[in-house]
This record gives C-alpha cells, structure tokens and sequence, in this order.
C-alpha cells in the first residue's frame, strides 16, 4: 500500500531479534493506541549501547527483567541514549542507569525538557504556565485534562532524571563495536531529537521523526523552545533525504524499513495538505482547540485532546509565520486565527 519494504521479521512485543551482527531490535510494550516501542541494543565491546528505553510501566519493567532483558546475554548496558524525551523513550532511563551503572545520553533541548517537565512537580508556576498556555489555545480545561496537563500522568511513567546525564552533539561520532553512529539532531516532534546514522552499515535509528504507518506529532505546547515545530519537522526531510547510502530505517514504532526518500514524500504530502485545508478553515477565524475539532475524531481521550490541541496550533502557528494567516488577540480571549 505504501510502496515501503519490510525486510525483517518484526520482534514480538516483550522480545527481541538480531538485525545485522551486532544491532539487537527490541520491542517493549507501551499502554494505550501506540501498544509498543523499538529499542536498539549495539554491541559495544564488553556491553551494549542501549538506545531508547520504554516507559516506566510495569509490563515495560518486567520485559526488562524477563524476555527483552536476556537479549543482553547477561552483559552490561554501558552506555543509554535516548532519542528525546518522552516517556516511551526516557521512561526508564534513570531505573536501568541505576541497574547498569551507566550515563545517558541526550541532546541540550531534550535534557532540558525532562528537567523541566520533572520539575513541574516542585514548581507550580511551571505547570500553571502550561495550563495557561492551552487555555490560550482555547481548550477548556476539565479535571481530566488536568492531570495530563499539569504532567502528574509524565511523572508517573518517567522513572526519574537520570544522575549521570551527558549531552550529545549534532555530528558526533559515537563508536559502539566496529559500527560508527553519527548523531543528527532534528526537530519537529520535539525540540531536539537525536538520531544515529551509521553510512558504513547504511542504518538510520529514526526516533519518531520517520514513522512507516503513522504520522508522529508534530505540536506547538507551552513548555516548547522551537517557535515553528511544523516549518522544523519539514525542514529536517532536506538533510534525511540526502543521506547516502540510503539506510534500512529503523524507527520508534511499527517495522523496520527500506524507503526513507518515499516514507519523507508521503509525510510532506500529507502536512502539505494538513496547511491548505487549515488555511481553508480559518476563513471563519478559530482557535487551536476549535480546528482540533474539525481534523481530528471529536471523542479523543484527554491525552490524545492535548496532542490534538497541539498539532492544530502548530499548523496554524506556521502559516500565520508565513504570513498565510493573521493572529487576533484580544486580552482574557483565546488567540484566534484568521485569514491574512
Ligand atoms: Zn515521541
């Protein structure tokens, strides 16, 4: 149907297989519409180099302790990179880091927003601020939206920060066995995601920036540095399609692939099409929370509402950028967009 190939035998969820010598596909199960993640176990030395953790979910720690866990053939993990933030990837980060004695790795911006969405804990100015900022996108805050807002549901699937965080470089060379990875930081559906490309192995440990099935979230939220996540995520393709040799991808979520050029065309064609029906529906001037309503199916659960909310923003955010829509603003009033 999408013109992609899958070379590989998908990994069960709780298991694990060996893709090349050396590079070890896990699959941890996750809660909820995503129902699993990828993790990459590379061969380093001695150890691993882990890449991506799960969330911190019971079913995630006892894969760990049962099934994906023998993949490490009683060898230590000896270094953790995470490719951003978000639980599913971070999740138990500082819970095998404490296990194996590791440091982790991530960019500057993702260290930054595990901190800080951590912090919310101690901080309530934060967590107001979040809540504020949606309330200016015109969602209506009810109590279940507020536990996902106010990041009490993060806290609860992020098992800490880690004690020994490093911070990755874009271009660095990370050496694990006879394999060269080099970091490429992209943004989009978050503000730094680091992902590893290996030219000698022609392999793209992708995060969620290059899904096979899905469309990752590409959102504007309060906590954010990146003033145009849409114009960020497409602006990465440029670099993606341009490496050669062009690697087997390896992404967060679904099969491991070939087709990275056409998986990038399908994505740009789809938020192509995402902005010229956004621009057509803000003829009649609406808020973020309003177009949500009219993309997305209207019964989403709180978490998938925020994600909503947040991807309808950015959409609109970007064109007013552009100058394709005007922003109206009006105080106590949630920002409204309109045509330009
Ligand atoms: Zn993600």
């Amino acid at each position: 149907m999408s013109g992609l190939e899958f070379p590989h035998a998908a990994p069960p969820v709780g298991g694990w297989v060996a893709l090349v010598p050396g590079v070890r596909w896990l699959r941890l199960p996750v809660p909820g519409g995503l129902r699993h993640i990828n993790v990459w176990l590379l061969e380093d030395g001695p150890g691993w180099t882990l890449v991506d953790t799960g969330m911190d979910v019971p079913a995630a720690r006892a894969a760990w302790d049962g099934a994906v866990g023998a993949a490490l053939e009683g060898r230590a993990v000896t270094r953790i990179v995470c490719t951003h933030h978000h639980p599913d990837h971070a999740g138990l980060a500082a819970w095998l880091a404490e296990r194996h004695g590791a440091p982790v790795y991530m960019s500057e911006p993702e260290a930054m927003l595990l901190r800080d969405l951590r912090a919310t804990e101690l901080d309530p100015a934060l967590a107001a601020a979040r809540l504020a900022g949606f309330e200016a996108a015109g969602l209506a805050i009810t109590p279940e939206l507020e536990s996902v807002l106010s990041l009490r549901n993060y806290r609860r699937i992020v098992s800490g920060v880690p004690a020994d965080l490093r911070i990755l470089a874009d271009g660095e060379v990370l050496a694990a066995g006879s394999r060269r990875w080099q970091v490429r930081l992209v943004a989009g559906h978050t503000d730094g995601q680091a992902l590893l490309y290996s030219a000698d192995s022609a392999l793209l440990i992708a995060g969620d920036q290059v899904l096979p099935r899905i469309s990752s979230n590409v959102g504007l939220y309060p906590e954010r540095r990146d003033p145009d996540p849409v114009g960020s995520f497409l602006g990465s393709f440029v670099g993606l399609a341009a490496l050669e040799p062009e690697p087997l991808v390896l992404p967060s979520h679904g099969d491991v692939f070939h087709g990275l050029r056409l998986r990038l065309g399908q994505l740009a064609a789809h938020h192509a099409s995402t902005l010229a029906e956004v621009e057509r529906l803000a003829e009649a001037p609406l808020t973020a929370a309003a177009l949500a309503k009219r993309l997305f199916r209207p019964d989403l659960d709180a978490l998938n509402r925020m994600l909503a909310v947040g991807e309808a923003h950015a959409h609109l955010h970007h064109l007013a950028l552009h100058g394709r829509l005007r922003v109206l603003e009006a105080p106590g009033e949630p920002r409204r967009y309109a045509s330009a």
